[in-house]
């Protein structure tokens, strides 16, 4: 079984669970993005949330990366990371007022808004502040990305974005409120989305909106289409970088931009998620009666991803070159969902060996908690060892 590269020798001394970053993965998936999206009129947006590693957000930035933003801790982060506000955009479904106030003072370059009930707190706010906010509303296309039913954002079901037969509606509303500014229409269907057919999908919904605003004589500057892309989990170090190349295609071919319009993408998971490991050592190794469980020092307080959305990390046992066996892994919390894999195959394993979660730089170390009363996990990139 092929191998991550790790600089295992430095790992032996760093107390466990931690994350480990490297660096170098990322500036090569940061220059495929540039490659991919070299146009001038692509802006690709790293959106925030995925991961807020100081070094990593440096990395980010130095390639020229706007940044998507979902709380106003995010926009004091970004800013704090050197990213200039406004290549700044701001979604969310819930924008507290300070938030909102946060977002004008700094005068980042949009908001993508959600409803008409935000649009006017976001009106009656710009106002008081003697501010004009830049807006986008954030459309649910009702597209299936086919993913995981926690993380698809694009059906009607869901609570983001306004109906599309509202938009033209809003867009008209938006016009008489004196302190927005319409500049765009936002998209974003759902994440780990692999399939290029929902973004193709996604296109044709698009089209079919600006003509419809077309007829009532609406114009925006910006579309942005969102995130999503996806990464491949089961071979990291086969397909260490996402398909940006598929995914940058789908819309230069399908999506009709109309004259001087801006696109915008924004990229959380295939940004950083490969280049994100959970390292933990194994404690011990339970014989039960019909399996084995290695059990190890990091949880799902310090990756939540299988617990919460099924979601499936590749595991390598880095100190052991013994025969394969199975494994059931699974963390030391008190929750019988604190699995990290089931009926897994792995180097034969032993108390003290290292183990590296694979593929855990997005939604990671950001949705770690402190239940249990545990320590957060530290984390270290390629420059620090
Ligand atoms: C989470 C999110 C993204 C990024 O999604 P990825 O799947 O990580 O690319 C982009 N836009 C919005 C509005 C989001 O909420």
């Amino acid at each position: 079984m092929m191998k991550g590269s790790f600089p295992t020798i430095a790992f032996q001394s760093l107390q466990t669970p931690f994350y480990y970053y490297d660096l170098d993965l990322l500036q090569r998936t940061l220059k495929e993005i540039r490659t991919q999206a070299s146009e001038p009129h692509f802006h690709v947006h790293y959106a925030m949330k995925a991961c807020v590693h100081p070094a990593v957000l440096k990395t980010i930035c130095e390639a020229g990366l706007g940044a998507d933003c979902v709380s106003g801790g995010e926009i004091e982060a970004a800013l704090a990371a050197g990213i200039p506000a406004e290549r700044i955009v701001y979604a969310g479904v819930g924008k507290a007022d300070w938030e909102i106030k946060l977002a004008l003072a700094n005068d980042i370059y949009c908001f993508n808004a959600e409803s008409e009930a935000e649009l006017e707190v976001i009106n009656a706010l710009a106002a008081e502040m003697g501010k004009t906010a830049r807006i986008a509303l954030r459309v649910n296309p009702n597209v299936d990305a086919h993913t995981h039913r926690y993380i698809t954002t694009g059906l009607e079901e869901n609570k983001f974005g306004i109906d599309l037969s509202q938009v033209g509606h809003v867009a008209v509303s938006v016009k008489t409120m004196p302190n927005l500014k319409l500049v765009g229409l936002h998209f974003h269907i759902g994440s780990q989305i692999t399939d290029m057919m929902p973004f193709q999908n996604l296109c044709v919904r698009i089209n079919e909106l600006q003509d419809m605003l077309a007829q009532k004589g609406i114009y925006v500057k910006d579309i942005n289409v969102g995130g999503g892309l996806g990464i491949n989990y089961e071979h990291p170090n086969h397909c260490p970088i996402a398909d940006f190349e598929g995914y940058f295609r789908v819309f230069r071919k399908h999506l009709q931009l109309r004259e001087n319009q801006n696109l915008h993408f924004e990229l959380g998971r295939s940004v950083v998620a490969p280049c994100g490991t959970l390292v933990t050592r194994v404690l011990y190794v339970k014989k039960g009666l019909h399996k084995q469980f290695a059990v190890v020092d990091a949880g799902m307080t310090d990756l939540i991803r299988p617990a919460l959305y099924q979601a499936f990390h590749r595991i390598e046992n880095l100190t052991s070159r013994a025969p394969e066996e199975v494994y059931d892994v699974v963390g030391p919390i008190c929750e019988s969902s604190d699995v990290f894999v089931k009926d897994y195959p792995m180097a034969g394993t032993r108390r003290g060996d290292l183990l590296a979660i694979r593929s855990a730089g997005a939604y990671g170390e950001v949705m770690a908690s402190r239940y249990n009363l545990r320590k957060l996990p530290a984390s270290y990139t390629s420059a620090d060892l």
